[in-house]
């Protein structure tokens, strides 16, 4: 009792926060301080739809650093989060898609953390990443207590992951506010359907006279993907559905908002690092083989994930950096691992960051003429058992400024060639030599694919996973 009075005289804590914020289903050009790097629709690029509202994460970029080409692994939740956590790329990783928990000798960021004395806190927005998917390893409190039953799935809003996330650490019976914290936070509101925003934010994004079938609803939702398909999709249809989505990831920035000020009125956040990441993006209207929705495809709109790190004190990053040079998801757990000073894991694919935000040439360099791998992990019934099981779905390779993507499943060649650039144009001018680099890295990465992960599933297993919506 002495000690907690003491304590509360002495206002905030100063013990080091690391917090890591994962948005589900969150296109890089989603976030406001994105917009030149945007894949919007030439067509609606003028229209009347509403741009991306998040000046919260916008002024974590303006004050630190942001990727302006960060690249997910995997165009689905696990498996993306797994890369995120581990290191690894999805073979590294070893997660093929939901469903198919982590296995337990690899290594993760939360076991690292406690085993350097940290605690670490989680809380996450959907049954994706239930604690038997195995990325609840490490953490002194993994909150996957989701009540809200939307079709297979389980999830929460942002505003109840904050709400929670707060709750937990003022249990100082739990979180000891004098101990280092790591805390993982995980938003998934701009997955669809799209009904989490509150009515008040949404009403300033949509257009009122709309009087179409886009409600943002599953049904809705549902209703697109058809559409977009028969070629029967108006532009207020388009539109509509852009701006709703927009509208759940600037509810995720106000979410974020209040996170960051709750911490701060209970951390003084002077050693503190705040990481904001997406785990994919979103097909939305533009082509694809799943219009409206992930995991089938790998190209910029899923793959291209926002990347932002912001820091103070002995986590202080450069402000105003602007990193051009493609990163993966796997550098997320290097980087933050070497800016909390633990150990070194030495198997990891992915790289501490650091010196490239520094402007280090060397660093910089490696990032030139790295390829950084992703796959897509649907459909299911394309699997065959023994290979691995993403070996029939589309991947992509990038590197410098180009993707190259092959899709066997739907046996498409020669392979498209993308530029990283805005709009996604196709890269007519790739030279020959730059487009079979990266398709060697690809032969390179099946020859090295681990067998199949779970040939001998039980009967029980799947429908368990197929009712929490993980199998398709
Ligand atoms: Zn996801």
């Amino acid at each position: 009792m002495v000690l907690a009075l003491v304590c509360a005289a002495c206002g905030p804590s100063p013990a080091p926060v690391v917090v890591l914020v994962s948005w589900d289903t969150t296109r890089a050009d989603a976030l406001g301080c994105y917009a030149d790097v945007a894949h919007w629709g030439l067509d609606l690029r003028a229209a009347r739809h509403p741009s991306p509202r998040t000046p919260r994460v916008d002024a974590l970029a303006a004050s630190g650093v942001r990727h302006q080409w960060a690249i997910a692994h995997a165009p689905t939740t696990l498996a993306s989060h797994a890369s995120m956590m581990s290191g690894r790329d999805t073979r590294g990783a070893r997660v093929p898609r939901n469903g198919f928990p982590i296995e337990p000798d690899v290594p993760l960021l939360a076991p690292r953390f406690a085993a350097a004395g940290w605690q670490s806190v989680a809380v996450v927005g959907a049954s994706v990443l239930s604690r038997d998917m195995g990325l609840s390893r490490g953490f002194l409190v993994y909150d996957d207590h989701l009540t809200q039953k939307v079709r297979r799935r389980y999830e929460r809003s942002a505003d109840d992951v904050v709400d929670r996330t707060l709750a937990i650490v003022d249990r100082r019976s739990l979180v000891d506010h004098w101990t280092p914290l790591f805390l993982f936070v995980h938003f998934f509101d701009a997955h669809s359907p799209w009904d989490s925003s509150p009515a008040e934010l949404r009403s300033t994004m949509v257009d009122p006279s709309y009087a179409g079938a886009v409600d943002g609803s599953s049904d809705s939702v549902d209703w697109l993907v058809k559409a977009t398909r028969a070629g029967r999709v108006g532009s207020d249809d388009r539109i509509r559905a852009r701006a709703l989505y927009l509208a759940e990831v600037a509810s995720m920035d106000a979410a974020l908002g209040r996170l960051l000020d709750g911490l701060e009125q209970r951390f003084a956040m002077e050693d503190a690092l705040v990481v904001v990441v997406g785990d994919h993006g979103e097909a939305l209207d533009l082509p694809a083989s799943r219009p409206y929705g992930h995991g089938f495809d790998v190209d910029l709109v899923a793959s291209h994930v926002p990347f932002v790190a912001s820091g103070s004190g002995r986590f202080a990053v450069p402000a105003g950096v602007v990193v051009d040079r493609p990163v993966g998801l796997m550098d997320v757990a290097p980087t933050i691992a070497a800016m909390a000073g633990l150990p070194v894991d030495p198997s990891a694919s992915g790289l501490d960051l650091q010196p490239v935000w520094r402007g280090d040439a060397d660093a910089a360099a490696i990032l030139e003429e790295r390829v950084l791998l992703a796959e897509a992990t649907k459909p299911t019934q394309a699997e065959a058992a023994p290979d691995w099981n993403n070996r029939y779905k589309e991947r992509g390779a990038f590197g410098r400024r180009l993707l190259v993507t092959e899709s066997p499943w739907e046996d498409r060649t020669p392979p498209s060639a993308f530029e990283l650039a805005p709009g996604q144009p196709e890269a007519s001018d790739a030279s020959r030599s730059s487009v079979e680099r990266l398709e060697g890295a690809l032969r390179t990465w099946d020859a090295g694919a681990p067998d199949y992960r779970d040939p001998e599933m039980t009967s029980e297993t799947k429908a368990a996973l197929r009712g929490l919506g993980y199998l398709d």
